[in-house]
């Protein structure tokens, strides 16, 4: 028999896999990337089992449910119940192609206290269309048994009953796996992310639809509230290249001439006295005097400008920033 693991590269992940791989079954890997999340940690998990790993990108599908989740946002803007059913479906949609009987996840029971509990085990399964396909081996002995379990073609004695949140059985158990290189349980999603979280409520205030750029640069430098804009500066050399990079010809890009300062980006059309007010907003973070007259050179759509301003007063900008 064949099975498809959801891999995320997290230690629970990596259990199940060597869970189900050591009752005698092949065992494919899939993991999925989205502006959110991304591949990397279950590459290197993959690498580490020995498994063969499918990456695939469910971006478009992702930001059709992210403004409105059935099941309601977590602590920030993290939809985990609506983002689980629909990456285990996708995983679920795979099964026929790759003759796998049924797919499996790391998930373990009481977890977490929202997205892991008994229901929302269940939520999550029902939602995702593939309620009878879907293991959690490292809990499958205190959850209701699946087709295949039920069918006797999987050894249920020896899956696991692990639940809580406590993760001292996973650790021994990696240990008798030989796991010795794992992430920590937190981080690898940004919709937890209360600063990511933020930027993202303000970007659908301004735009329901944004293009996938826009999540790219929700990550990069400080967003400073503009009217209905929002002006994006960049921190370091870094930002101030990344920005040059995901920019298009329509948006405006702003620098200081004269001194070393950050890029300004804005993304939306801009009225004139605003557009002053995001030229005042990246004097203020360059290195020109804070008393004088600067000059500002705004780039879009191929023709460039200059603006002279007086750069902002620093609590201002503060009571700007998103
Ligand atoms: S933390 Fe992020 S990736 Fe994980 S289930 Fe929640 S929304 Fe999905």
């Amino acid at each position: 028999m064949r099975a498809l693991g959801l891999l995320s590269g997290g230690l629970d992940s990596m259990l199940a896999v060597e869970v189900v791989r050591r009752l005698g079954l092949e065992v494919l890997a899939v993991s999925f990337s989205s502006p959110f999340f991304g591949t990397a940690r279950a590459q290197e998990a993959a690498a580490q089992l020995g498994v063969s790993l499918m990456t695939i990108d469910v971006t478009e599908k992702y930001l059709a449910m992210l403004p409105r989740p059935k099941y309601g946002y977590g602590k920030n803007m993290n939809p985990c119940i609506d983002c689980k059913a629909l990456l285990l479906r996708r995983a679920g949609d795979l099964m026929p192609k790759l003759g796998a009987e049924f797919i499996f996840t790391g998930e373990v029971l009481g977890q977490r206290p929202m997205s892991q509990n008994r229901q929302s085990l269940h939520i999550v399964a029902k939602l995702s269309g593939y309620e009878d396909y879907i293991l959690r081996p490292l809990s499958a002995k205190l959850l209701p048994p699946i087709l295949v379990q039920r069918e006797q073609k999987l050894d249920t004695a020896r899956l696991y009953d692990i639940s809580g949140r406590d993760r001292q059985r996973q650790m021994q158990l990696a240990q008798e796996f030989g796991i010795t290189n794992y992430p920590s349980p937190a981080g690898g999603c940004k919709l937890t992310e209360p600063g990511y979280a933020r930027r993202l409520r303000r970007l659908y205030e301004t735009d329901p639809a944004p293009p996938v750029r826009l999540f790219k640069l929700l990550e990069l430098g400080r967003h400073v509230r503009l009217g209905d804009a929002t002006l994006i500066v960049g921190r370091n050399k870094a930002e101030n290249d990344a920005l040059e990079r995901l920019a298009v010809p329509s948006d405006a890009i702003l620098r200081v001439s004269g001194y070393v300062g950050p890029t300004g980006l804005l993304t939306v059309p801009c009225a004139p006295d605003e557009m002053r007010r995001a030229a005042a907003i990246i004097a203020r973070y360059s290195d020109a005097p804070r008393h004088d007259e600067a000059t500002v050179q705004v780039v879009q759509d191929g023709a460039s400008y200059e603006l002279t301003v007086v750069p902002i007063d620093p609590e201002t900008v503060r009571g700007l920033l998103v």
